[in-house]
């Protein structure tokens, strides 16, 4: 946690979730609406199929809508892309760009992903911008180079706290039901928080950092109550509405 600054809860479906999974979004809008609490902000990012849907389900939820990418341009000759402005459009109001699996599954390059930061940005879509290193990265000690360099590059300049979240998922810890130790996150979380002060200044120290990567029900508790953890995106555990809800309760 930081002082001052409130924590997002963010469920990232991927390529799960088909009309059959609208009830899993219902439950988690009903769920958020009826324990209600001013103390986190809760997001959603179901397949692009599902964005306009969704955010009719949610219309009387707190919870808010995300895609899970987005294009650079805004439009044009780019088939099977949607644009920020698309997303915007279904009334969603977050975008994840840089993924570590878009990052591989997809070649995606830290400029590539700065320029789908900004893209989000002029769009008035609030950016998650996804950093963390590989296993061999960790082994040899490159954790924090790593880190750095994708902050450096994946962040546009002249970011915001209120445009802008940094979700650290170490690649190795994404659905293997593995994490890191807490005094890892710990220093890796307050390791960023200096870099985005450094950089942003007020901004940077109110930008939100969410760790990802196996966060469930039973880990949740201990993870969010790192310093500098400000919340998780989750991506496995998300799938079901009690396993997200048991997530948010921990705020
Ligand atoms: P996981 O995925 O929670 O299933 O590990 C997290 C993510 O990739 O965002």
């Amino acid at each position: 946690m930081t002082p001052d600054v409130r924590p997002l809860v963010a469920g990232n479906w991927k390529m799960n979730g088909t009309r059959s999974s609208l009830d899993q979004i219902k439950a988690i809008s009903e769920g958020v609406r009826n324990e209600l609490s001013e103390k986190v902000e809760t997001l959603l990012c179901p397949p692009a199929t599902l964005i306009y849907v969704a955010t009719a389900i949610c219309t009387e939820s707190p919870l808010m809508i995300g895609g899970q990418d987005c294009h650079p341009e805004t439009h044009g000759a780019h088939t099977g892309d949607i644009s920020a402005e698309m997303i915007a459009d279904c009334f969603g109001t977050f975008v994840i760009v840089g993924h570590s699996e878009r990052r591989s599954d997809h070649g995606e390059s830290d400029s590539l992903v700065r320029s789908k930061a900004e893209a989000a940005h002029a769009a008035d879509l609030t950016a998650i911008i996804c950093i963390g290193e590989t296993a061999d990265e960790r082994k040899n000690g490159q954790t924090l180079e790593v880190l750095k360099r994708q902050l450096v590059g994946s962040v546009p300049d002249g970011a915001t706290a209120e445009r802008t979240v940094i979700a650290y998922e170490p690649i190795w810890a994404i659905g293997t039901g593995v994490t890191p130790t807490v005094e890892d996150i710990a220093e890796a979380h307050a390791f960023m928080r200096r870099e985005l002060t450094d950089r942003f200044g007020a901004e940077g120290k109110a930008m939100r950092i969410l760790y990802g990567g196996s966060v469930n029900p039973s880990n949740a508790k201990q993870l969010m109550a790192v310093d500098n953890v400000d919340g998780a995106l989750v991506g496995g555990a998300s799938l079901k509405a009690e396993d997200f809800l048991a997530i948010y309760r921990v705020y």
